[in-house]
């Protein structure tokens, strides 16, 4: 099962992978939008780690880690990804509660909470070109990969699989929410910076599971 120090692991990992893609990031978001995404979650991510060192030696519960990291993005990352990844993290929270370790079907449970945070936040539907579209085909494919009998690790990695398939996917598509909304078809030929970041944070997952 999926212990607390193992969710610290996955936010070290995301924290890496915002840290070695952010230029990547940014140069998605300056093509359909300003330019700072990748800035907005290495800021981020530097204050969760910050905020959560400690935490598993004070034996915190995943609520408690999760609500932790919730708090700290919504405070440090301004523009529309902040209160969106804070959000995920904030209903993921609510979803382990007073947990100290999760079994695979409540890792799916803390995602899904987490996704729906988002939606109830933002209102993205599947084809916005959103980071709704690398989460939610990741997020089927991890509850797919469970009904077909693999293990929790085999699960995030089908899930981060499909994310960046669904990352891949928002190439095309014309951006429905968020800034990259205000370009209409000129947002057409480009991958959704949010999408590319939720594939990493899917792919962090299974880093830290392996
Ligand atoms: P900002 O657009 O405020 O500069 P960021 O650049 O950090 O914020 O994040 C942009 C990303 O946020 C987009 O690529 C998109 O994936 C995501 N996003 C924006 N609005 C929404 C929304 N309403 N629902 C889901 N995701 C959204
Ligand atoms: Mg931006
Ligand atoms: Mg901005």
């Amino acid at each position: 099962s999926v212990s607390v120090a193992t969710l610290v692991d996955w936010l070290s990992s995301f924290r890496d992978a915002v840290h070695e893609q952010g230029t990547y990031l940014t140069e998605l978001d300056s093509a359909i939008g300003d330019a700072d995404h990748g800035a907005n979650l290495i800021r981020g991510m530097d204050a969760v780690m910050g905020a959560v060192a400690g935490e598993v030696s004070t034996v915190g519960s995943a609520g408690d880690l999760l609500k932790k990291v919730g708090m700290t993005l919504v405070t440090s990352v301004g523009g529309a990804s902040g209160p969106l990844y804070g959000t995920f993290f904030l209903r993921a929270a609510t979803a382990t509660g007073d947990a100290t370790s999760l079994d695979a079907a409540a890792v799916l449970a803390m995602l899904r909470a987490g996704l729906e945070g988002i939606v109830a936040r933002g209102k993205a539907e599947a084809g916005d070109k959103t980071m709704y579209d690398a989460l939610a085909p990741g997020l089927d494919a991890f509850a797919s990969a469970l009904e077909s009998g693999r293990d929790v690790l085999g699960a995030a990695e089908a899930a981060a699989d499909a994310a960046a398939d669904g990352r891949d996917a928002t190439e095309p598509l014309i951006a429905l929410k968020g800034r990259a909304s205000y370009l209409g078809e000129r947002s057409v030929g480009h991958i959704d910076p949010g999408a590319a970041s939720s594939a990493l944070l899917l792919r962090a997952l299974a880093d830290a599971l392996a």
